[in-house]
């Protein structure tokens, strides 16, 4: 049987895509390494629904136990994201082309009581930490007609939640990134090494840049809009994975 592999990395992210998973086919939850897996089925696709925990590591580390463990077809990393266009609003949804790693900083030197300015810093010169995701699955996530906004795009992603206008400002203009999030460009390269095809998609749960309100309840509106998108995309995918 194939396998598709859905990856989120907090129990909200995932709960409701289990749910309506659910209502097709019985879901054991399985634990490997201490890491959570859901596994189900949609027609004749398995479907493992991961939660990788947040961070580059904890999504690097899930991604190369699920690929052991269940040997996917195709990886989907899926979640929430800070805006880095003021453009871009709560709910809107993105589908990754490509994604980059934002950690990948040089500072200038500075002696000691000299300080340090995040302003200063300025990307590493290697293209490995850009990586582009498979084509047929950003063509088949764009197809998908959904009642919000959907655009294609680069995702930026790193350990750092960026609160601070000037700096997200600065970090589009170096590296071109739509949004912020902590996991997709790991999974990237992950999927790349593994030479599984893999897309990652997120939906803009906050933006720095406008401002924002309830943030709780943003991450909440977001959160239930991607699930509802990335249902629909499992079920045009299972599809494809059988023939
Ligand atoms: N309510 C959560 C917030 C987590 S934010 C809590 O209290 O723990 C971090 C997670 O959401 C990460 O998994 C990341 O992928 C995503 N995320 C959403 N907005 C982000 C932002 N502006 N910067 C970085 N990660 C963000």
């Amino acid at each position: 049987m194939k396998t598709i592999l859905v990856q989120g990395a907090m129990d909200s992210e995932i709960e409701q895509l289990i749910n309506m998973l659910s209502e097709h086919s019985e879901v054991k939850k399985a634990e490997h390494n201490g890491y959570f897996f859901y596994e189900t089925k949609l027609n004749d696709v398995q479907i493992i629904v991961a939660k990788t925990e947040m961070g580059i590591m904890n999504a690097t580390v899930s991604t190369m136990i699920a690929s052991e463990k269940y040997q996917p077809s195709i990886v989907i990393n899926q979640g929430t994201a800070g805006a880095h266009l003021r453009s871009l609003n709560v709910g809107d949804i993105i589908i990754g082309e490509e994604a980059v790693y934002i950690n990948n900083m040089r500072s200038p030197a500075k002696k000691k009581g000299e300080g340090s300015n995040a302003l200063e810093w300025h990307p590493g010169k290697s293209l490995s930490f850009l990586i582009k995701a498979t084509d047929f699955l950003v063509e088949k996530a764009s197809a998908i007609e959904f009642d919000s906004k959907v655009l294609c795009g680069r995702l930026g992603s790193g350990d750092v939640y960026s609160k601070e206008v000037d700096r997200i400002d600065l970090l589009h203009s170096q590296l071109g990134e739509l949004c912020e999030d902590m996991e997709s460009v790991a999974v990237y390269k992950c999927c790349q090494t593994l030479e599984i095809p893999f897309v990652g998609i997120r939906v803009i749960s906050n933006n720095e840049l406008t401002g924002n309100g309830d943030v709780e309840k943003q991450f909440e509106i977001a959160q239930t809009r991607l699930q509802s998108f990335i249902f629909k995309f499992l079920k045009q995918l299972v599809d494809t994975v059988i023939s």
